[in-house]
Formats: C-alpha cells, structure tokens, sequence
C-alpha cells in the first residue's frame, strides 16, 4: 500500500512535526506585521497593488483557530494522523504579545485535551526568564504532558547558551526531543544567530538528546545535511518548504535532501498556519505524496521515515518513559 492509498483511507499515518496554533494569542502583531512586509515588497515589484494593513487583516482572518478545530480538519482532510505544536516563546523578545508565556502553556494544553491523539505540545521558554521559565518548562513535560523544547535563537540567544543546558538536562531526563528555529524569520528578529552551527556544541554536550534543525531543507541546508549526516543526534524538517512552491512547483528543495540518503533523519513538517494564504493541509502533502510528487524517487521505507515513522521513533521514547 503507497502512502497515497493510505490517505484515502480513514487511517491517516502522517506525523507533522511542526506547526502552531493559528491565533494571536501566540503570535505577536509585531511578528506578523515583519512577515507580511516581505510580502508586500515581492507583490510590489511584480507590478501588484497591495496594502500591507489589508494583507495584514487577510492573514489575521486565517489565524482564527485558537482550539485546534479548523487544524484538526484539516490534518484529516490532508492524511495527516497528528500534528506537533510548538510554543515559540517571543515574550521576552517582543513586548506587544497577548499573553504571558505561562498562560499560552495553558491555552495548548487545553487545545492538547480537547482533541485527544491529535496533537503532542513542544513548549518553549526564552532562557532569560530564568528559574520561573525553567519550573514552567519542567511542569510542561510532568504535569501536563508536553513532549519537548522549542528553541527560537532568533530572538536574541544562541541554542548553545549555557543558560539552556538545565532545560537541555530536563529533555534528557525525560527523554524528549528539542525542536530549533533554523534561518530567517519574521524582520522584528534577529537573522544573525540563526544558524545550525549554534546547535553543534549542545549536541556534543548532551549526546542522548535529539535536536530538529527547523526548516533544514530551505535554509543553510548544506550545514543542516552536514550536521545530520555526522551527529548522531541531530535531525532535520522540511518545514517552509511551501515558501518555494511559488517558484518551484515540484517542491525540488525536499526532493534534494530526501535524495541524500539522510532520509532516517528527515522529517515532515508543514509549519502551519505561516503557509495559510498558499494553500490547505492537503495541498502541501499532496506536492510531496502525489504522483511525481518530491517524494516519489523514494522506496516505502524510506518514504515511511520521511512522512511519520522517524517522528514517532522520537516522540514515542518520551511516552515510553513517562508511562
Ligand atoms: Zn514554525
């Protein structure tokens, strides 16, 4: 059975490892105001009238899902068993969020109980909030069943500051992974310490915890497949990769990386709802799983590590621990 079969068929197996509930409860004005002026600039010089307050209210008006319920139809529409929510925690960094880091905690729990097996929750705490971030963070994982870290270097420090080595020991201890933000963002942040490098010398410290350089396969991908390729404990998702289809239809970018023979290190992701104004759920996995789609020139196998099974291998050691 191709997974093409399986997604017309009522058991989805598909794990997205990244995306994040569309709401502004989460994401900062600020943020999004950043990202919509690249867009702005692009239409513009395609001789294409746009305004950045109404592409603005365009986007908002997608980011109207703080339950999880329009994602939930979504993923099934698209064969996508379950989806990983990250927390980017930009409240130390950007001062216009609705919410406080430790009640956004408390807005994905309640999405991660309202749709049982849907979702797992990567919490993320910005360092510099200190031994309060780091109890929450702990809580996360004992308490409400959150399966890893979020790191966001973008907003002002490395992956490798010593300050994240006690959340780094947490992930250890309870044998979660830890998901970074990997190359440009939204313009409000800092580009400068985005780089997969950053990561290498907390991967050499802490060897039994697995890292996910995000959006491996359209930024800085030559270091991203070098650091797969050589540290054991260092992965990569194909996240943004829709960021290119405007251009590239064929998703060429994932077809690359899976055509590396790093397939047990790559994982699916669709970075939802950044995406939502080029397409649904369905649409993304469909560039990839359709016929000549970026993933044909693999075997089952290896098509089976790419969309879900290598996903599952490390969100399953953290429930085998905690059960
Ligand atoms: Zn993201």
């Amino acid at each position: 059975m191709t997974i093409m079969d399986d997604r017309r068929t009522e058991t989805p197996r598909i794990i997205d490892c990244h995306c994040h509930i569309a709401s502004e409860d989460h994401t900062p004005r600020s943020f999004i105001e950043g990202s919509v002026a690249n867009m702005v600039v692009a239409l513009s010089a395609q001789g294409i009238p746009v305004n950045a307050r109404k592409l603005t209210t365009m986007f908002l008006s997608k980011m109207q899902d703080p339950l999880g319920d329009g994602l939930v139809t979504e993923m099934a529409e698209g064969g996508i068993r379950k989806s990983v929510l990250l927390i980017a925690d930009f409240t130390f960094a950007l001062k216009d969020c609705k919410l406080t880091i430790e009640e956004s905690f408390a807005k994905h729990l309640e999405v991660l109980r309202r749709h049982p097996d849907k979702f797992e929750v990567f919490g993320g705490v910005d360092p510099r909030w200190g031994k309060d971030g780091l109890a929450l963070f702990e809580r996360s994982l004992v308490e409400f069943g959150f399966r890893g870290f979020k790191v966001y270097p973008p907003c002002g420090f490395s992956p490798s500051d010593s300050a994240l080595f006690p959340f780094y020991e947490l992930c250890a201890f309870h044998h979660v992974p830890v998901l970074l933000h990997i190359g440009p963002t939204s313009p409000v942040l800092d580009f400068s310490i985005s780089s997969p490098f950053l990561i290498d010398e907390a991967a050499r410290l802490f060897p039994t915890v697995n890292f996910i350089l995000a959006h491996g396969a359209v930024s800085f991908v030559e270091e991203c497949v070098m650091l797969c390729r050589f540290r054991p404990n260092v992965y990569l998702d194909i996240s943004g990769y829709q960021a290119t289809l405007g251009y590239d239809p064929a998703a060429s970018a994932v077809k690359h990386i899976v055509s590396l023979g790093i397939s047990h290190k790559v994982l699916f992701g669709t970075d939802f709802p950044v995406f939502r104004l080029q397409g649904e759920q369905k649409n993304f996995v469909e560039v990839l799983t359709g016929k000549n789609g970026a993933l044909e020139e693999l075997n089952e196998r290896e098509r089976a590590m790419v969309l879900y099974e290598n996903a599952e291998r490390l969100i399953k050691s953290a429930v085998a621990v905690a059960a």
